[in-house]
């Protein structure tokens, strides 16, 4: 079978331990104010223009989003990358979008990588069936965890979904003992009240540290903001400052009497 991938990073030092190769899969059923990657939520391809520049001259290049490979096609493009796995303690990721909607194909996926002895890093919502965690949970060596909001309707105003879903999957994926790095998108006006973050802390801090080692604060930008014209979407978050680096560190610090590890960004 085929999967819809859109973009594929080489080189990645943010998706996972070590350095790494990542495919984004295409497709998403959240629709998140602040996403970065608009053109991973549709679960088609899309052709979209963009205009080029070479000195004062313009060009208009129509170009296709989202392309078809089989399993065994990323597992050649991965093997290329080995030895760069290998001298660093990296892998493989599969991010999106969201990897988990096409189920079918990422078990697959996995399934060749973990036979050829890569790492494999799941970057996920963590909204899918449990049926679907399931699958991948054991072909899967570490998952990053999106916690976005822990009230639901607040998440569903914000990402189009609830989140008990997603807790069940946290729940699931800690009760497997299952290795997980959390990410918290730092959204000003979204999550980043003191009432939310306490609750937010006192919710990873009764974690079991063995398996949730990590905590990555993801502090929103406006990068990404540029494609949502040309993908014919509304972007929500005009107007919305980023947090200061400052204010990062403040809130490193505060995750960071839990015992954890927090890094910024991840
Ligand atoms: S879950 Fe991630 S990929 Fe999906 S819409 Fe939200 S930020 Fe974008």
């Amino acid at each position: 079978m085929k999967g819809l991938v859109f973009n594929i990073k080489r080189y990645a030092i943010h998706d996972g331990p070590g350095i790494r190769i990542t495919f984004f899969l295409k497709g998403c059923p959240l629709n998140c104010w602040w996403c970065h990657n608009p053109e991973g939520i549709s679960p088609k391809p899309q052709r979209v223009e963009r205009i080029d520049r070479i000195g004062e001259r313009e060009f208009r290049v129509t170009e296709e989003v989202g392309k078809y490979y089989t399993a065994g096609e990323l597992l050649t493009i991965a093997e290329k990358e080995r030895v760069f796995m290998e001298e660093s303690g990296g892998g493989v990721t599969l991010s999106g979008g969201e990897p988990l909607m096409q189920a079918d194909f990422l078990v697959e996926s996995l399934s060749l990588f973990k036979d050829a002895g890569m790492h494999t890093t799941l970057d996920t919502s963590g909204y899918a069936s449990n049926s679907v965690m399931n699958r991948v949970m054991p072909l899967t060596d570490l998952f990053l965890f999106d916690l976005k909001h822990l009230d639901s309707d607040r998440h569903t105003e914000f990402t189009g979904v609830g989140n008990e879903q997603i807790l069940e999957n946290l729940d699931l994926l800690i009760r497997e003992k299952k290795k997980i790095f959390l990410r918290f998108p730092v959204i000003p006006g979204f999550n980043d009240d003191s009432e939310h973050l306490l609750r937010v802390r006192d919710f990873v801090g009764g974690m079991n540290r063995d398996f949730v080692t990590e905590m990555d604060l993801l502090p929103y930008h406006h990068i990404g903001s540029s494609k949502y014209k040309r993908f014919n979407m509304e972007y929500r978050m005009s107007g919305t400052g980023q947090p200061s680096g400052s204010r990062m560190h403040e809130l490193k610090e505060f995750f960071g009497e839990n015992g954890l590890t927090v890094r910024i960004g991840g």
